[in-house]
């Protein structure tokens, strides 16, 4: 048995990760490298494997840096099983489908710029059939990935359908449980349920995205969006939020139709302006058989995602309109990194305005605009202009959709504890991955004083014999 860390190893961005046993080939997700543009397109151009060789992908999540290259297997040829959870498939339809349009929008502008065709990385058909091959499957319900692989799905608690995978493999006689923590997210999340990590692990892939970070409480989120948008309100300024379209935009609606609700926010316009964030909301509300039934608003609230505040715009002519409209307003947009879509419109307009705040909700990765944003950086490049920040920066890390490194922790030993009913299970080895170096490194330390010896934080393409 051994493994392949293809990507997110000492980086965030393009999880996939090569298991192979008994001769079967088995990817764990297979994502898209985000960052630096030309660096990340060369890096997503390469296959992670030959396509004749993968047996099977198992899929951890929607979000684009797990899902975003499935096209680019169907794209080679490939037609085995994708497998996932029925919420994952149904957001990948919607995601993969946007990041089709991306492709073939950035090969278009690179093709005029270096007056020389430029292939796009995949097209809509590719998706599609990347989609055809997604097989929905139930949490907690074991399931059949290659000869001598088993799987099963936990709640990972990240976004709607995640999962953590625990995979029980068998080569020659000899047994080991492999887990890969996809992304862990955190207790009390809006709307979706808590972690749940599988029990008992020879091996464990985790996710160390925060893994030097303490986040403030999930709690104290939604009070401090209140005060954001009270005083930007009362400044007469917009709120701008460059927001992943699945999972935090739908959270922060919900947590804004609570506000609403109590009366704790003024009436100011709120624009969901993204029409994939409005796909992955119809997706959300389809699942409702996956929603934290233990919160209020999801018991008392029929439809989560409308009250009288909220507008969603999916028309460009209707997003360019909001430049000109006057008054104050919420302006949640896409992308998440502010690497692409109408947030860069948005900050264009209105990041020299002193009266506005930029609210940053979740993680920013080296080289992307919204870390820029986060450094405070006196003047930010949008679509080649430098446009100056005068804007209030707010950085809300209460919405954070991945646990602190205490969290992480936490997950962990629970996986470990799981393993055998209270004496403490076997003490797994333990690979660090999606995470970038620094934060690796020290959560690795903090690991090897909690009683795990063997922490490792491979390397790109680093095989591990298992
Ligand atoms: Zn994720
Ligand atoms: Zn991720």
């Amino acid at each position: 048995m051994e493994i392949e860390f293809a990507g997110a190893a000492r980086e965030v961005t393009g999880s996939c990760h090569i298991l192979r046993i008994g001769g079967r080939t088995v990817l764990l997700d297979c994502g898209m490298f985000q960052g630096h543009r030309s660096e990340a397109r060369e890096k997503n151009a390469v296959l992670p494997v030959e396509v004749r060789e993968i047996d099977a992908v198992v899929l951890s999540h929607a979000h684009i840096d797990h899902a975003g290259r499935l096209p680019l297997l169907t794209a080679h040829g490939y037609a085995n099983p994708i497998y996932c959870t029925a919420a994952t498939r149904d957001l990948a339809a919607v995601m993969l489908a946007d990041s089709a349009h991306i492709q073939e929008k950035d090969a278009e502008f690179l093709t005029r710029r270096h007056k020389e065709a430029v292939a796009p990385l995949y097209g809509m058909r590719d998706a599609t059939s990347a989609v055809d091959r997604m097989v929905g499957l139930p949490y907690d319900t074991t399931f059949d990935v290659a000869p001598g692989v088993r799987a099963t799905f936990s709640d990972a608690g990240h976004i709607l359908g995640s999962a953590s995978v625990a995979l029980d493999c068998v080569e020659e006689g000899r047994r080991l449980r492999i887990v890969f923590s996809g992304d862990v997210g955190r207790n009390g999340l809006p709307i979706i349920r808590d972690p749940h990590p599988p029990e008992g692990a020879d091996v464990v892939l985790l996710e160390s995205t925060y893994g030097n970070r303490d986040h403030p409480p999930v709690a104290g989120a939604r009070d401090e969006l209140a005060r954001i948008i009270s005083e930007t309100a009362a400044r007469g300024g917009r709120v701008l939020v460059p927001a992943f379209s699945v999972g935090r935009t739908q959270e922060l609606v919900y947590d804004l139709h609570i506000l609403a609700r109590e009366g704790r926010i003024p009436a100011i316009p709120i624009y969901i302006d993204s029409p994939l964030a409005i796909d992955a909301t119809t997706v959300f509300a389809m699942h409702p058989e996956i929603f934290d039934q233990t919160e209020d608003l999801v018991r008392r609230v029929q439809d989560l995602f409308t009250f009288p505040l909220v507008r969603y715009t999916r028309e460009a002519s209707e997003s360019k309109a909001l430049n000109t409209q006057r008054g104050p307003m919420v302006i949640i947009a896409a992308s998440g990194m502010a690497e692409a879509g109408r947030i860069l419109h948005h900050l264009t307009h209105g990041a020299p305005d002193p009266r506005n705040t930029i609210l940053i909700v979740g993680f920013q990765a080296e080289h992307t605009l919204g870390r820029r944003i986060v450094e405070r950086a006196p003047m930010l490049r949008v679509f080649g202009d430098d446009v100056p920040l005068r804007a209030r920066v707010e950085v809300l890390g209460g919405y954070s959709a991945h646990g602190d490194r205490h969290e992480l922790q936490g997950w962990l030993d629970r996986v470990r504890s799981g393993g055998r009913s209270g004496t403490g299970g076997e003490v797994p080895r333990v690979y660090l991955v999606h995470g970038e170096p620094d934060a690796q490194d020290d959560f690795a330390e903090q690991l090897q004083r909690a009683g795990y010896p063997s922490v490792l934080a491979p390397t790109p393409h680093q095989r591990i014999v298992l």
